[in-house]
């Protein structure tokens, strides 16, 4: 085993998991490896191909992600081909496999579905099935594709061929679907650490992103890459960071043409000092061991991406920084988005989204808040991360939190944060008096120490659903508001040390 790991691939020993995964699967016996992005999933297919009769057939996702590992598999010298509908070369392709000239044959999931190759697995030996992006199988998952539920068949008509699922990202529930879903038993699992211990966390409220960003560009001279939630912000942050900070900074996102891109992403990968603005659309299959910083202007979809856009910083082991920047709007948008999904596809994605308020509102380490979410019992603090170098306080606001929701009760759920501050704090302008605001028991309710904590509230409770936007920007009752209101739930939110604020909102201190 490690004659070949050094002979093919010139490792001179495993990493992490990839012994355990390797020794289970030329043993034959089917296995769900979850191992974070880097943590090198491949070589535990890889090898076994080389090493077992037959052939080892991947099912993967994306046919740009299986022509990047065709190409690393091939320079070490693995026979690999692929088969997709991109390839022109089909017919050789199939002949080299019927003639067991094949150590490893990428496919894409739904010609799984296809009866002439299931035909024509029948008629060549395989040793193994790898299923990659595992977690495609799972409605729980982030990423569900339908296609991924055919497989299923197609693996039980060859009940004596090992499979091996792999995937990044699951969370328990995720991992017993995957585990149910491909039929591999519930000893098969293997979880590799998750933690990154040399990337350092930081969630902050956006203020003005773009002076925070800029802040970040210049704290942290590495390469970085900036998540941005959409094209036109891609474009336009790329520009004012390049012009403020003179720095080389490059836009990335899929409206951009072919050429653009690839020249984009070479220039990045060659890189000892560039900033890549792009949207989640940047990241997937790039190998760039040294990326310094990774920034998120807005929130990301779940604590998964979340993980895997971070996870992009520091493969090299050395000290990175990843900070979000994260604003109510960012919630209360994705829970308008929740409403436009399929209805039972709704609980899963509300859960990711409250998970995600959970990390972004907590008080506590969030590495540990991190791990705990992918199943590892992590220790309480780790000293890299915003709230372990400057513990926040946590403020019991219940009080204040039933005042504004009564408020927003009050005035009919229609208003937004600026006139409800108003009634909440006893202003009387022309449109509080002309709409009677001024007589409603909620006016001027709000006692000096309670006003500066208003904003950080609304934030809070957006972020947790307990307010919700309205198309015209109102805002209005959500998720568990009435609870609130009768005194059967509490709110708390993080409070930084006053005379730290203005450090704090910089990245990377
Ligand atoms: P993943 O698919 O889990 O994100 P990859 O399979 O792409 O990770 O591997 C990540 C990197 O780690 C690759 O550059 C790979 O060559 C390297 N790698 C994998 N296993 C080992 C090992 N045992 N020793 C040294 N490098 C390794
Ligand atoms: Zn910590």
């Amino acid at each position: 085993m490690s004659k070949a790991l050094h002979d093919v691939f010139g490792f001179s020993g495993f990493r992490g998991v990839q012994d355990l995964v390797v020794d289970r699967v030329i043993h034959g016996q089917s296995t769900l490896a979850i191992m974070p992005t880097g943590a090198g999933k491949s070589l535990t297919y890889q090898l076994p191909a080389v090493l077992l009769q037959g052939t080892c057939v991947v099912v993967s996702p994306l046919i740009a992600l299986m022509h990047d590992q065709l190409r690393s598999a091939r320079a070490n010298g693995i026979r690999a081909a692929t088969l997709t509908s991109a390839d022109t070369d089909r017919g050789a392709t199939m002949d080299a496999f019927r003639a067991g000239e094949l150590d490893l044959l990428y496919i894409a999931p739904e010609r799984a579905s296809q009866p002439h190759f299931r035909e024509l697995l029948l008629s060549a030996r395989v040793g193994l099935f790898a299923i990659d992006e595992a977690h495609c199988v799972s409605e729980w998952g982030h990423d569900f594709r339908p296609d991924y539920r055919l497989l299923r068949p197609l693996l039980d008509a060859f009940p004596q061929v090992p499979r091996l699922a792999l995937t990044a990202t699951a969370d328990n529930h995720t991992r017993s679907d995957i585990l149910a879903q491909l039929g591999i038993p519930d000893e098969g699992l293997i979880v590799a650490g998750f933690d990154r211990p040399n990337i350092r966390y930081a969630i902050r409220p956006r203020e003005s992103v773009g002076r925070q960003l800029k802040a970040v560009v210049e704290e942290n001279p590495g390469p970085g890459i900036i998540y941005a939630p959409t094209r036109a912000r891609v474009e336009q942050l790329a520009e004012s960071l390049a012009r403020d900070t003179g720095r080389r900074v490059l836009p990335y996102h899929a409206g951009l043409p072919p050429e653009v891109r690839a020249r984009n992403q070479a220039a990045f990968v060659a890189s000892e000092d560039m900033v890549m603005v792009a949207t989640v659309a940047f990241g997937m299959g790039i190998d760039k061991p040294d990326v310094r910083f990774v920034a998120h202007a807005g929130i990301p979809k779940s604590i998964e991406g979340y993980y895997q856009e971070t996870g992009r910083a520091g493969r090299d082991g050395d000290p990175s920084v990843a900070i979000m920047f994260w604003g109510a709007d960012d919630f209360a948008r994705a829970r308008q988005r929740l409403s436009e999904i399929e209805p039972h596809r709704q609980q899963s994605e509300r859960q990711r989204l409250d998970s995600l308020a959970g990390l972004v509102e907590t008080a506590e380490c969030r590495r540990a808040v991190l791990l705990r979410h992918f199943g590892e019992t992590p220790a309480q603090t780790c000293g890299n991360c915003d709230n372990c170098l400057q513990p926040v306080g946590v403020v019991d606001v219940t009080d204040v939190a039933r005042k504004l929701l009564s408020a927003v009760y009050r005035t009919g759920q229609s208003y937004g944060l600026g006139h409800l501050e108003k009634v909440l704090t006893g202003v009387s302008d022309d449109r509080v008096l002309q709409r009677g605001h001024d007589r409603l028991s909620v006016f001027g309710i709000l006692t000096e120490d309670e006003k500066p904590l208003l904003k950080a509230l609304a934030r809070a409770l957006q972020a947790r659903g307990s307010l919700t936007a309205t198309e015209h920007g109102g805002l209005a009752l959500g998720g568990d508001a009435r609870a609130i209101l009768k005194g059967e739930a509490a709110v708390a939110i993080v409070v930084p040390p006053k005379q730290d604020r203005k450090r704090r909102s910089r990245g990377g201190d």
